[in-house]
C-alpha cells in the first residue's frame, strides 16, 4: 500500500513535471473507484492550468486556475500513477483515469483493487490529525499517548490520530526507538516519546531519499521503483539476526490487530 513517503515521492516528481501545464481533458475508463469520479471533472471544457501539486496527508492535491475544479487523488491499496507521452500510451488493464496535458503528456491512474479515489478538493473531509512527517512533535505525541489505552503500534497506525504512518514505517520506527510494539502507549515515558518521534521522522526521510518502498507494486510516475525495501531493519526480516550491535536475537513476526508486526524481542522489551 502506498504510504506517506511513496505519496510524497509522487508529489515531488509530478510537481517538477506538470506545474503550470494546462489540462486539456480528463477521462474515466471506469468511474466506480472507491467513490465515483465527479462528473464535473470529466465534462469540463474550461481551460485549466495546473498551478501546484502538493500532498495533504496521503492525498495528492492538484490545484488549478479555477479553485472549484481543484481535485485530489488517493492511491488506495494499489494505485500507481504514470506520466507518459500521450502518443506513446499503451493502455494497461486497470487503467481507470487519465488526464491529458497541453505539453503532450498524460497522467494515468492504474489501480487493480480500486480502493483509490479521484475527488474534488471540496469533497475532502477535514483531518486535523498531525502529519507524521511535518507536524508530529514529542508534545503532541505525548498528549495522544496519555489519552490512549491501546498498544503504541495501534495508536501510531490510527489515521484519525496521526496521519500518514503505515505498517512498514511504524515497525521500523519502533525498532529504531527500541520500543516494544506491544507497549501500552500511556506507559511510555517522555524520553521514549521523544526518541520515537525522532525515529519516525528519520525513517520517513530515509524512505523518501530512496524513492519510497516498492514491496509489491509501487512505482513513481516516472516508472522508477523505490529502494527503501533494501534498507529495512525489521519489516519482512523475520528470522534474520537483529542488526543492532551486541544483539544476536532473530527478528520475530507476530500478528497484532490483524497486521504483521516485526520486532526484536531483546532490543524492544516492553516495560515491566
Ligand atoms: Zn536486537
Amino acid at each position: 500500500m502506498p504510504e506517506l513517503p511513496e505519496v510524497e515521492t509522487c508529489v515531488r516528481y509530478l510537481s517538477s513535471q506538470i506545474t503550470n501545464d494546462s489540462i486539456i481533458h480528463q477521462y474515466a475508463f471506469r468511474k466506480d473507484l472507491r467513490f465515483p469520479i465527479p462528473e464535473v471533472l470529466l465534462n469540463s471544457d474550461k481551460p485549466l492550468v495546473l498551478t501546484s501539486v502538493q500532498r495533504r496527508h496521503k492525498y495528492l492535491v492538484f490545484q488549478t486556475s479555477s479553485s472549484d475544479m481543484d481535485f485530489v487523488i488517493h492511491l488506495g491499496m494499489s494505485g500507481v500513477l504514470r506520466l507518459v507521452p500521450t502518443d506513446e500510451i499503451s493502455r494497461k488493464k486497470h487503467d481507470h483515469y487519465q488526464i491529458d496535458f497541453k505539453s503532450g503528456r498524460s497522467l494515468i491512474l492504474n489501480d487493480p483493487r480500486r480502493f483509490g479515489a479521484v475527488l474534488l478538493l471540496s469533497q475532502l473531509k477535514p483531518n486535523s490529525a498531525p502529519c507524521a512527517l511535518n507536524e508530529l512533535t514529542p508534545a503532541n505525541l505525548q498528549a495522544l499517548c496519555s489519552q490512549s489505552n491501546q498498544p503504541i503500534k495501534s495508536l501510531l497506525l490510527n489515521q484519525q490520530k496521526i496521519s500518514g504512518l503505515g505498517n512498514i514505517y511504524v515497525c521500523e520506527a519502533l525498532y529504531l526507538a527500541q520500543i516494544s510494539p506491544h507497549q501500552h502507549a500511556c506507559a511510555l515515558k517522555y524520553p521514549q516519546i521523544r526518541a520515537l518521534v525522532f525515529a519516525i521522522k528519520l525513517v520517513l526521510k530515509k524512505a523518501l531519499l530512496y524513492g519510497g518502498t516498492s514491496i509489491r507494486d509501487f512505482k513513481s510516475p516516472d516508472q522508477s521503483l523505490g529502494y527503501f525495501q533494501h534498507h529495512l531493519w525489521v519489516y519482512n526480516q523475520e528470522g534474520k539476526t537483529c542488526r543492532r550491535a551486541r544483539c544476536s536475537q532473530e527478528i520475530k513476526r507476530h500478528i497484532q490487530a490483524n497486521r504483521s508486526t516485526f520486532f526484536c524481542a531483546s532490543c524492544q522489551k516492553p516495560a515491566p
